[in-house]
């Protein structure tokens, strides 16, 4: 394996090069064309109907789904014998990006083309994937993922819908209530999770709406996202062939796992489309709207408000394409020892647990924060059903709850760094390493400093793993706290070094002026960074720490935390300055 692609938090122990991260910015020609469909068929279909898809009498998302089969939308990643495209991972996630501006549209796209579609291609047997994809490719049918149940949430494994297998061993008799299901009222195929007989564990079954004993259910009403179909699906004594069995019996909740490690990376870049829109409509409104005889874009406050929708949209972005690359980069080295390649595409994503769980919560808080201040930076509008900003910031919401809430997803981030990450490392040795650590920043050579103050965060977030384990044992699971904050530590961390890197590429592709702008960016996000690591790492010692060791981390904390100053009043008015320049998001 090319031992430039990190895997499995490897980034806290090891530094990247920009050489060997991809930025956005390198996306090939056919890529672009992807991407330039994705724009004009949102302005086509999507953005004259946003009321039309909001009132679901019309289904109109069912309908735009299929006008996005017909162009090919749907079949990204569905393999081209199967009437797909075959497209690499890092170009479902673009078109992820762009259809995430959609509004309620996207999670229905989403829905369809991730977590709908994907269980068939990546654990299909080939009958199934000749059955169940070709009309999934082409929009003909449309798919949704029954994983939910009225008690179980989160703990998504102790659901109760059982298979029982017939007497003649034909069918599996499937009956229980799945609920909170997307695309549910409008569905063709849904992928189901049930435990068969009394095993401990879920398997996954293929079941079509059209079968005897399938009983959708009205729609919820909802907060936002108004105009994607959400219901409960009821499955009374339904007969699900045994050929419809998806993998192995036993094998659901791993299938369900890694397919949730897929849909969190693409929600990191669906919820990209969506804050790059509401920044474009924050910032024509700046342009218009005065107050006190001048523009609000000239308040220092709304520009503050404005560069930092920039900033974490941006950095996010980041963060996003650099694990997609990596994904197809280990997928290519796993292929040339040969095997199936669906299999390691989704073997592939899993090694990325941890980067697509911090992923889901930045980029879902990232949104929250972009539409919260596109709405105040609209003021009394931004509360009128008038204002696309509204809408964002209802449809925002939900990113925090669906593919495993944030609090969940952050202590996957903590408890994969604790268990998997450090799987062979001799950490004792790390720290007291870390401790005899030169940490002070040399400012004369400006890469080498922001690479050393992310080395220095991620040794904030060793020291932590280290004392958790050496006070807790394998009882740190209980610390849900501290997990949040080191969460916190690695997730920021993460994001910081992949800001890092791109902006370093950039020099190459930008020129010296255009290029300034980005070193703003970096500038004010890894200052942002120093401040929330301490901040974090400080209560998360506060809670387990005392008397001289306190005292010792404490200052180890602070020492490896040291900020370089930065008048981050100044670079936010720059990058405000461009974007009230250009009048949308052009980053
Ligand atoms: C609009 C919408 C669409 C959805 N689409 C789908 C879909 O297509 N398919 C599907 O299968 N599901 C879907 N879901 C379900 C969604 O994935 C769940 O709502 C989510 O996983 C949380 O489960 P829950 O609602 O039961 O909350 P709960 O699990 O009851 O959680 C309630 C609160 O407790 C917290 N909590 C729970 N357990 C822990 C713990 N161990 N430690 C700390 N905190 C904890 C949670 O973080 C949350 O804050 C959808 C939900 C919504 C609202």
């Amino acid at each position: 394996m090319d031992n430039e692609i990190l895997k499995s938090g490897e980034f806290l122990l090891k530094e990247s090069t920009a050489e060997a991260t991809f930025i956005i910015e390198e996306i090939d020609e056919e890529q672009q064309m992807i991407r330039q469909t994705c724009r004009d068929f949102l302005e086509a279909e999507v953005f004259p109907n946003l009321e039309a898809i909001e009132d679901k009498k019309t289904g109109m998302t069912s309908e735009i789904l299929g006008k996005a089969g017909e162009l090919g939308l749907l079949g990204i990643s569905v393999p081209e014998e199967y009437e797909g495209f075959g497209q690499a991972f890092t170009t479902s996630m673009l078109a992820s990006d762009e259809m995430g501006a959609g509004y309620s549209f996207s999670v229905a796209y989403s829905a369809h083309t991730g977590i709908g579609t994907m269980p068939i291609v990546y654990y299909g047997n080939e009958e199934q994937r000749q059955k169940y994809l070709p009309p999934l490719a082409t929009g003909e049918w449309r798919a949704a993922y029954c994983l939910t149940e009225p008690t179980a949430g989160s703990d998504a494994n102790s659901g109760k819908t059982r298979a029982v297998l017939s007497e003649d061993g034909k069918h599996y008799i499937l009956n229980g209530v799945k609920m909170w299901i997307t695309n549910g009222g409008f569905a063709d195929v849904f992928t189901v999770f049930a435990k068969i007989d009394n095993d401990r564990v879920l398997s996954a079954f293929i079941v079509e709406s059209a079968w005897e004993g399938v009983q959708v259910q009205p729609e919820e009403k909802k907060m936002g996202i108004k105009g994607s179909s959400t219901t409960q699906i009821f499955f009374n004594d339904v007969k699900v062939p045994v050929e419809n069995l998806l993998g192995k019996r036993g094998q659901g909740f791993r299938i369900a796992l890694n397919i949730l490690h897929m849909g969190r990376i693409k929600l990191g870049a669906a919820v990209q489309g969506a804050a790059k829109r509401t920044i474009s409509n924050s910032v024509a409104y700046a342009n218009e709207r005065k107050q006190f005889n001048q523009v609000i874009a000239n308040f220092g406050a709304i520009q503050y408000k404005l560069a930092e929708q920039v900033i974490r949209t941006f950095a996010n972005e980041s963060a996003v394409y650099r694990v997609s690359k990596n994904i197809d980069r280990v997928v290519a080295e796993k292929l040339k020892e040969g095997g199936d390649k669906h299999a390691i595409t989704i073997e592939a994503i899993g090694f990325y647990a941890l980067e697509a769980a911090a992923l889901k919560v930045y980029g879902s808080e990232m949104l929250d924060y972009v539409v919260d201040e596109g709405v105040q930076i609209h003021g009394g509008m931004g509360y009128s059903a008038e204002t696309e900003v509204e809408r964002g910031y209802r449809d925002s919401r939900i990113n925090r709850i669906f593919e495993g809430t944030n609090e969940i997803n952050r202590i996957i981030v903590a408890e994969h760094a604790i268990n998997k990450s450090m799987k062979g490392v001799d950490l004792k040795a790390l720290v007291a390493e870390i401790k005899q650590r030169d940490t002070q920043i040399d400012t004369s050579d400006y890469f080498a400093a922001k690479a050393k103050m992310n080395m220095n965060f991620k040794a904030v977030a060793l020291l932590i793993i280290e004392r958790l384990q050496e006070k807790f044992g394998r009882k740190f699971i209980q610390e849900q706290e501290i997990l949040s904050n080191l969460a916190n530590i690695i997730m920021h961390t993460y994001v910081s070094e992949s800001t890092k890197l791109r902006v370093e590429k950039l020099q190459h592709i930008k020129t010296g002026d255009e290029w300034n702008i980005y070193r703003d960016i970096l500038d004010t996000l890894t200052y942002d960074t120093a401040n929330l690591v301490r901040t974090n790492a400080m209560v998360a010692i506060d809670a387990f720490l005392e008397g001289e060791e306190r005292a010792e981390y404490a200052g180890l904390i602070y020492r490896l935390t040291e900020n370089i100053p930065v008048n981050t009043k100044e670079t936010r008015r720059r990058i405000a300055a461009k974007l009230i320049e250009d009048n949308r998001y052009d980053f």
